[in-house]
């Protein structure tokens, strides 16, 4: 036999390593915006064609580079900005990895046009699937443009990946504004398919929000600013009356860089706890400074994720820094939070923090609070069981059910649709949550909150295609203000949603007129239920295998449905299990919840021990 393990060849290996740094348009948009800032930029212009599936372009007014260093910028683990792993733990760049131009270059075809202030002429690179196909002397200005052409050219599988233009865009955008909201000291400027969408002059952070997330933030933003000798605080959090249904004004920045952690958002969202509904989020742009050698950025390719030397502090850190800027803003309300230095100067926040301070409150009970009971991801085994024990026993039966086992049960139901010619098998609700349908020598439970929820998407992928909604006309048609991501998300969903009843308009940049619904709702109704549709669409997972239409039928469906509490008739609950009956899968849920499990005779008499 011969051996068989071989290299693989250099630009093979480029495209597989790329796969972690480039995922989509804006992967490059984030890579290439933060090379800028690296370089001291203080004009970034980035230029979109199609949604970056054909272009993604930056061009910056930074440091440039030399001949050798266009040439070099190249090469995988080519960077500038380390040298040995100690430069690990002091990092004030964006970028050291030194992997995203090579990525860019080994899926895109790339023209990088450079210049140096010191230096008489630029350079020119054009290069292709790694292979540079031509290098220049070149005039142009004192800066570097890098334009990224038909990403995935060379890889039409991943390319196929992409999602729709709109949703492309989505990202860009959210790209887009991490960055410059964390530069609000630099210009920016986006601009897609020839339309200028965002010209950001510098000017403060607060002026960076509002150009940004909206005016309607003008009056509304309160200021954090927290000094401490292990970190810093600063940014705004919004009154409790910009909280939304959606998540999506909520911005996190570690030394200036953006990162998710479920862990710190709920630090923040618990400080607002008695000052907003539960099921809202509040608006935050917050920035934590702290020294680089407390936190690990290392972990994740994209640098979104990254890992505190001791998670727990920071975590009272800023649900503090949270509460007490709250606080001020509620005993004061008037406040102008600009002169607002009071919040400065609060005594256990200004003191120093040694590493002595560091293990006393470590030990003390503040700290001791926000272990495990407190920590997002925990959740308190007693507070699951809402239906007072009922769902466990629900759940184990669910193990053992069998569906389809179970045919003759509801046929005096089933083929009878009007309510006042029902069957003589009577249907019980119990505890406003199940229904129960006796059978033959059975019994079948019924959760009326998921074989409403099944029913209705159901009954939307029909209207969808029939285009039978009705749609209830408002007398006062509403206005709705959507963030630039939702006002994206929205435009690709408007052909759908007018199918199930919506009757909603594109009116200016950001702004729609909603003229009707498929229900009658009152304004705030309306505006929170297309708010929280928007929200779980963007929330599903985007490795599930479902388009977007489906995802809003889900979505829809999710919201409009009878949920577990609702009394219900018995015309009702005949209604309900016909119609689930009807479906073409009326066993699970669409997200694969049962909707139904059978109780036979014999399993009960086995409790009795025959
Ligand atoms: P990293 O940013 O992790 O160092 P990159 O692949 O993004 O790696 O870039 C490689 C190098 O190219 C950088 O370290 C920097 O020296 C140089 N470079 C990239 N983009 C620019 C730019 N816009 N202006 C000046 N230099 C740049
Ligand atoms: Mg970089």
């Amino acid at each position: 036999m011969p051996d068989k393990i071989h290299l693989l060849p250099d630009h093979i290996a480029n495209q597989i390593a790329a796969g972690e740094v480039i995922q989509r348009p804006a992967s490059a948009v984030k890579e290439l915006l933060e090379n800028a800032v690296d370089a001291g930029a203080t004009q970034i212009d980035l230029i979109i064609q199609d949604a970056g599936k054909q272009l993604v372009q930056v061009i910056d007014n930074g440091s440039g580079m030399s001949v050798s260093d266009a040439r070099m910028a190249f090469e995988r683990h080519a960077t500038s900005k380390i040298t040995n792993i100690d430069d690990l733990f002091k990092i004030r760049t964006m970028g050291f990895r030194g992997e995203a131009l090579a990525s860019i270059a080994a899926v895109a075809q790339v023209e990088l046009k450079t210049k140096r202030a010191e230096d008489n002429s630029g350079t020119l690179i054009e290069i292709e699937n790694s292979v540079v196909q031509r290098q220049e002397p070149s005039a142009i200005p004192d800066g570097t443009s890098i334009a990224m052409k038909n990403l995935f050219f060379n890889v039409p599988a991943r390319r196929n990946f992409l999602k729709s233009n709109a949703a492309e865009m989505r990202h860009i955008i959210d790209e887009f504004m991490r960055v410059s909201l964390a530069y609000p000291d630099r210009s920016f400027t986006l601009t897609a398919n020839g339309q200028k969408q965002f010209h950001l002059d510098s000017g403060s952070l607060k002026q960076r929000i509002i150009q940004l997330l909206g005016n309607n933030y003008q009056t509304k933003l309160v200021s954090v600013s927290q000094k401490t000798d292990y970190l810093n605080i600063y940014g705004f959090i919004g009154k409790p009356e910009t909280a939304k249904k959606t998540r999506g004004d909520q911005y996190l920045f570690v030394n200036n860089r953006f990162i998710k952690s479920a862990y710190l958002h709920h630090a923040i969202s618990h400080s607002f706890q008695e000052l907003i509904p539960g099921e809202s989020h509040p608006s935050y742009v917050l920035f934590i400074e702290l020294d680089p050698a407390q936190i690990d950025i290392n972990v994740h390719p994209t640098k979104q994720e990254i890992k505190f030397e001791d998670e727990k502090i920071i975590y009272a850190f800023v649900q503090a820094a949270a509460k007490h800027a709250l606080a001020q803003f509620n005993i004061t309300p008037a406040l102008d939070f600009e002169l607002d230095a009071g919040i400065q100067q609060l005594g256990a926040i200004t003191q120093p923090f040694s590493d002595q301070q560091k293990a006393a409150a470590s030990a003390s009970t503040i700290y001791k609070s926000f272990t495990e009971k407190h920590a997002a991801h925990k959740i308190d085994p007693d507070k699951r069981n809402d239906a007072g024990g009922w769902e466990s026993f629900y759940e184990a039966a669910i193990a053992a059910n069998k569906p389809g086992s179970f045919q003759s049960l509801l046929t005096g139901v089933i083929e009878n649709t009007e309510p006042s010619s029902a069957s003589s098998k009577k249907l019980t609700q119990l505890f406003n949550t199940f229904i129960l349908a006796e059978g033959v020598r059975s019994v079948r439970v019924i959760h009326q909150q998921y074989a409403h929820e099944t029913i209705l998407c159901h009954r939307y992928r029909k209207q969808i295609i029939s285009g039978t909604a009705v749609s209830q006309q408002s007398l006062f048609p509403l206005t709705l203000q959507l963030s630039p991501q939702d006002t994206e998300l929205i435009t690709e969903l408007l052909p759908d949603l007018e199918k199930l009843g919506y009757s909603i308009e594109s009116f200016g940049k950001d702004s729609f007129i909603v003229r009707g619904t498929p229900a009658d709702m009152s304004e705030s109704e309306i505006t929170s239920s297309i708010e929280l549709l928007l929200e779980q669409v963007k929330h599903y997972r985007s490795d599930l295998p479902i388009d977007q239409r489906e995802k809003l039928i889900r979505a829809l469906a999710k919201q409009q449905c009878i949920k577990t509490g609702q009394p219900l008739t018995e015309d009702e609950m005949i209604i309900l299990v016909t119609e689930l009956f009807q479906c073409d899968e009326p066993f699970h849920t669409p997200g694969g919840k049962p909707t139904c499990y059978d109780l036979s005779a014999d399993e009960m008499m086995s409790r009795f021990g025959k």
